[in-house]
Order: C-alpha cells, then structure tokens, then sequence
C-alpha cells in the first residue's frame, strides 16, 4: 500500500535527518576541528590566516584594482572609493581558452597581465599607480596578504609548473615583462574573504563571510592573540580573517558518522575520491548528484517509477544539476507540480502523483541537510565570535536561487547558537571583484 510504500522511503533517508544529538554532535566536532586547525594540530580545516587584520576604516579614498580568477568568470574591476566607499565601478570580463588553462604558466599569467593592461590602458590609467587585489579562488598557504603558494589547481585549472610558487610573484613578473603600467599587486586572497570585506561595506557587523555557490567555504574575524600561525612581525593587530577551508572538513573521517550510502556514491562519482567530504555534501556542484544517486537507488529498488520504464538518463552520473533541486523544491513550496513534471519528462519519465511526492520529497530531504550542515557550522562561529550582533555575508548561486536554504539556516542558526544571540544573513554580491579591491585598499592603507 502507499503508506508502507511511503514508510520505507522514509526509512531509506532516514539518516540524512538528523536527532538533535546527532547535529550537537557534528556541532562539537565541527569546533573540536577548528581549534586544533587554529593550534597547527592535524585537523581537516586549515584555519588559514589571510594576513586581513582589520576592514575598512572609512578613510579609504581613490582607484583600486581586482583580478579575479578561480570562479566561473575571468574579470579585472576598477573600484572608486570615497570614505572607504565604492562609489563607481568598472567591470571587463575576459576569456581564457582552454589551451592557456593546461601546461605551463607562464603563457596563462601573461595572458592575465595582458589582460589587466588592456583594462587600464582601456580606463586611460597606464601612468597612475594602482593597487591591486588578486582573487585567486584555488587552495594555497599564505605567508603574508601578498605571498599565496599554490597548493594544487582545481576546477578546469592544471598548469603543474605553478604549483609550490607564489601565484602573486608569477602575475607580478608577467606584469614587469609588459611593463606598460604601474599595477601594485599588493593581496591575494580568495572569494570567501571577499565576501566578508564586500559585505562589511554593506553592514558594519560583518564578521563572517560565506560561499554557497558551485564549492562551499567560510571565513570570519577571529581574535588575533588566538592564531598561532602567523609568520610576518606581528603589529599589535587585535583581528585576523581566517579562512576555515571548511569545504575539506572531514576529509580526516570525523564525520564519517553522517555519510550515507547515497553520499559513498556521490563520492565515488566525483572527481577527486575522498576529498572535499563536506562540500560533497553542501554546495551547488554535488547537491543535485546527491539527489539523482537517491532517486537512481530508488528506481532500482522498486519503490520509484515502477509504472514506467527506468530512465536511462537519470541513471547517469552528473545529470540532474542543482538549479532543478531549487526547481523542484519550488513547487514544493508552492504546493505544485509543474516543475517537477517537467524536469522528469526531460528524463523520458511520466510519473504518478507518488512519484511527483517522492521526488519532491527527496529533494526537500536533501536541501534541509544541507541547510542544516551549514547552520550547524555557523552557529558554531557566532557563539566563537565576541561581538553582539553577527552578521553573515553570504554570496553564491545556491543560497541565491534555492527558495528554501536562507529560510531554513535564519531558523536553524538561532535554534543551535547561544540563546540571545543575535545574528543576521545578508547578500553580498561579487566578493571576489569588488571585495579584492577593497582588500587592495585596506593593504594600501596599512603600508
Ligand atoms: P561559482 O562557480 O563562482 O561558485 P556561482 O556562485 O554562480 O559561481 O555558483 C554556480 C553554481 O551554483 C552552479 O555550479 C550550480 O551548482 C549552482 N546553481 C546555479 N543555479 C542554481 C539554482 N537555480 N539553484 C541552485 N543552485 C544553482
């Protein structure tokens, strides 16, 4: 019958929704992780310091520049400043073709040197001295705001040579090969602190900059007499950004007590194995395929589509993206099925009203642990963070356009975080342009 039909589906899924002892437990975990992160013990999170030791103070004045590389679009931007301010902004995308993005480096950083003097020959500013921040969204150890060591390339990146190096050296001296401008490049830094310096112009509460778009990471301000790992002269700064990686959390197994089967698969898909456990779990680029491992599983276990035949399509790998979960999760809201009869009939699928619930069911089921997650370690940096009022600046294509997430984390944040706490989620828009300019201003500044 439908109910027991109904019962063991929810059986199915039923650790993907966690006991409140379970989210205490990923709770204490999650700041078990981060203190040993921040006392350079083994741990999944780097707690990387960025070298960002206060924001904007309002006497910021003039011309600053971005690059940023790593997101979905190549851009250089121009910000104009008055009173730590933007007050004008000026933005070019470019292209990197796909040859420039393999081998050496050398061809790929002086495509991005040329590309930031196009920019400011195309401004008329090749004689004024510009200070630039470099968005360089790829995993690297910082040993001060402008040395950044490339770790590894991810994304559609892998130019082997550049790995170990400074990837601020490598654009300064493609930037002297050209020598046709006067670009300073004094930070480096990636999209997740952006969003925290963009959105502090937006809100002076902010102190936690979050990325839910197609990866997931979050930064906050942290007391700096509790970071250790701080290799420049120290000069009495009071706080430090520091960027959790927490995409990587769990990579050491500590949270293996959360992973479904359904999660071992979506991994097993993925293209780098038991590696970034929880964005896997969280962001843009797995949370459909998290969705489509269940509804497969489903399928094969004879509680979906029984009346029709299996669609091949689903049974594949990378095929339903994220933006149909936010799809679909919107008919839930609404009430409807129209999404959702759409989005299967792309996959030559005619499904019953069960099949429409259990669909809707399973994405809604897969979004709220997500939401979860992310509230569980956010609630956590509130309660770490002394201030009063905590405000999150949030940027990312995922809590953009899913029409649940941000509803579910304002109730999750204040059910997990201290009583009396107080806390709020903003959007801030384009961290990685315009929040590199900023950081370029702030460094101006601090020189
Ligand atoms: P970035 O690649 O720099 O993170 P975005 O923040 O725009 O860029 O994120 C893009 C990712 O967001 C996509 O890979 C996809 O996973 C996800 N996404 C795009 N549209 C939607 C949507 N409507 N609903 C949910 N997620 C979406």
């Amino acid at each position: 019958s439908d109910d027991v039909k109904r019962q063991k589906i929810e059986n199915r899924v039923a650790k993907m929704r966690f006991s409140a002892a379970t989210a205490r437990k990923i709770q204490d975990v999650f700041i078990s992780e981060m203190n040993k992160g921040i006392h350079q013990q083994p741990s999944s999170l780097q707690m990387e310091n960025t070298y960002i030791p206060e924001l904007l103070d309002g006497t910021e004045e003039g011309l600053y520049l971005a690059l940023d590389l790593g997101g979905t679009n190549f851009r250089v931007v121009l910000l104009e400043l008055a009173h730590g301010a933007p007050i004008r902004e000026e933005v070019k995308r470019y292209y990197i073709g796909s040859e420039l993005r393999v081998g050496s480096a050398i061809p790929l950083f002086d495509h991005l040197a040329e590309s930031v003097s196009d920019f400011v020959i195309s401004q008329g500013l090749q004689d004024v001295e510009l200070p630039l921040g470099f968005t360089f969204s790829f995993p690297m150890i910082q040993h001060s705001l402008d040395v950044g060591v490339l770790v590894t390339w991810t994304k559609t990146f892998n130019c082997p040579d550049a790995v170990n190096k400074d990837a601020v050296r490598l654009l300064r001296e493609a930037l002297d090969r050209r020598g046709d401008t006067k670009v300073k490049v004094l930070a480096v830094l990636n999209d997740t602190t952006g969003t925290l310096v963009q959105g502090s112009t937006l809100d002076h509460n902010t102190a936690v900059g979050l990325i839910l778009g197609t990866g997931s990471n979050a930064c906050y301000l942290e007391r700096a007499d509790r970071v250790e790992h701080w290799e420049t002269e120290r000069h009495g700064e009071r706080e430090v950004i520091i960027d959790i990686e927490w995409g990587a959390f769990g990579d050491n197994g500590v949270l293996d007590f959360i992973k479904t089967d359904f999660d071992r698969e979506n991994d097993a898909n993925s293209l780098i194995v038991n590696s970034f456990t929880f964005e896997k779990y969280i962001a843009g680029k797995y949370l459909g395929e998290v969705v489509r491992v269940i509804l497969a599983k489903l399928t094969k276990e004879r509680l979906l589509f029984v009346g029709d035949s299996t669609s091949d399509s689903l049974l594949t790998s990378g095929n339903l993206t994220t933006d149909l979960v936010s799809h679909i999760e919107q008919d839930s809201l609404d009430g409807g099925d129209s999404n959702t009869k759409e989005i299967l009939a792309k996959f030559g699928i005619i499904p019953d009203e069960d099949d429409i619930r259990i669909v809707q069911y399973v994405c809604e089921v897969a979004s709220n642990r997500a939401a979860l997650l992310v509230s569980i370690c956010l609630a956590s940096l509130i309660d770490r963070i002394d201030k009063e009022q905590v405000t999150i600046a949030v940027d990312g294509s995922l809590y953009k356009h899913h029409p649940r997430l941000e509803g579910w984390m304002k109730q999750y944040i204040s059910l997990l975080c201290t009583p009396g706490r107080k806390f709020k989620l903003i959007h801030a828009e384009d961290g990685s342009g315009k929040g590199a300019a900023l950081v370029s201003a702030i460094a101006h500044r601090l020189k």
